[in-house]
């Protein structure tokens, strides 16, 4: 039997509690279109949460809405039980959101640990050499200017710098884009390691089988509709997930 208390069951009254980030009911659109509909997500502290979906589908847009890029037409967004649909994106990323956009958005002239350092306002020293201790690739290059630096590498100093800020939630938008099998292990597979460090990480990603493989749980977007949510594992096994993502 399921209890209800003030229209909320109380099942779902206990994950809004204890969730880091709580969406509910989000609409998102861009003129006539609904780029997202009726979207519901929670991410709990410690966990990596995958979000996958076809082109258009809507990761971006929901990465958007929750940094503040796009203005929700309904809906509310919590972040630490706190409704943060209002404030402005430095706002809430001051409130520990990090936000790294699809297509490594480098500062092609500074040098590696200048691209970190201008995102730092903490102690950059310190968060420098967490991050070339998550990327050694990028300790080796840290006086080179980013545009010297392979794909591969400006998606590591990415990822990178919008951890500089130590934040308890990453939104993570396609890092795998334009990169080859290999590099796309070395990034996404940094996911756990990064959750274990104490940011919970929502990784939107069109490769599927690797964002399930490092991740705890998984929405599926479809037209802006959540279509499933469940423990990654479980929906590695669905054949929904396997025909739509993963060949079969
Ligand atoms: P991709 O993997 O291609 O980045 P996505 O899942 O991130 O796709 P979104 O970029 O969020 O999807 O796009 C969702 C829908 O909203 C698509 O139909 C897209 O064409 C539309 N859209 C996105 N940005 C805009 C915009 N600035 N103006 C109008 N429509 C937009």
């Amino acid at each position: 039997m399921e209890i209800v208390l003030d229209g909320l069951p109380l099942a779902r009254r206990l994950t809004r509690a204890s969730a880091l980030l709580d969406i509910t009911g989000l609409e998102v659109r861009y003129g006539g279109i609904a780029a997202l509909r009726g979207v519901a997500i929670s991410i709990l502290p410690g966990q990596g949460v995958a979000l996958l979906g076809a082109n258009g589908a809507g990761k971006s847009t929901l990465m958007k809405a929750i940094i503040g890029l796009v203005r929700a037409a309904a809906g509310e967004i919590r972040f630490d039980a706190v409704p943060i649909g209002s404030l402005r994106p430095d706002r809430r990323a001051r409130r520990g959101i990090g936000y790294c956009p699809e297509g490594r958005r480098v500062f092609p002239g500074l040098t590696v640990a200048e691209n970190l350092a201008v995102a730092c306002w903490g102690d950059v020293a310190r968060k420098t050499d967490e991050m070339f201790a998550l990327f050694p690739a990028l300790a080796a290059r840290r006086a080179s200017p980013a545009w010297q630096l392979s794909g591969g590498q400006q998606q590591m100093l990415a990822v990178g710098r919008s951890l500089m800020n130590a934040p308890r939630l990453l939104l993570l938008d396609e890092p795998s884009l334009g990169l080859s099998p290999l590099l796309t292990d070395e990034v996404i597979g940094r996911v756990p390691e990064i959750v274990a460090g104490g940011t919970s990480v929502l990784l939107a990603e069109q490769n599927a089988a690797k964002a399930l493989s490092v991740c705890d749980v998984a929405y599926v977007l479809k037209t802006g509709v959540v279509t499933a949510h469940g423990p990654a594992a479980a929906l590695a096994a669905s054949d929904d997930v396997r025909a739509a993502f993963l060949g079969g």
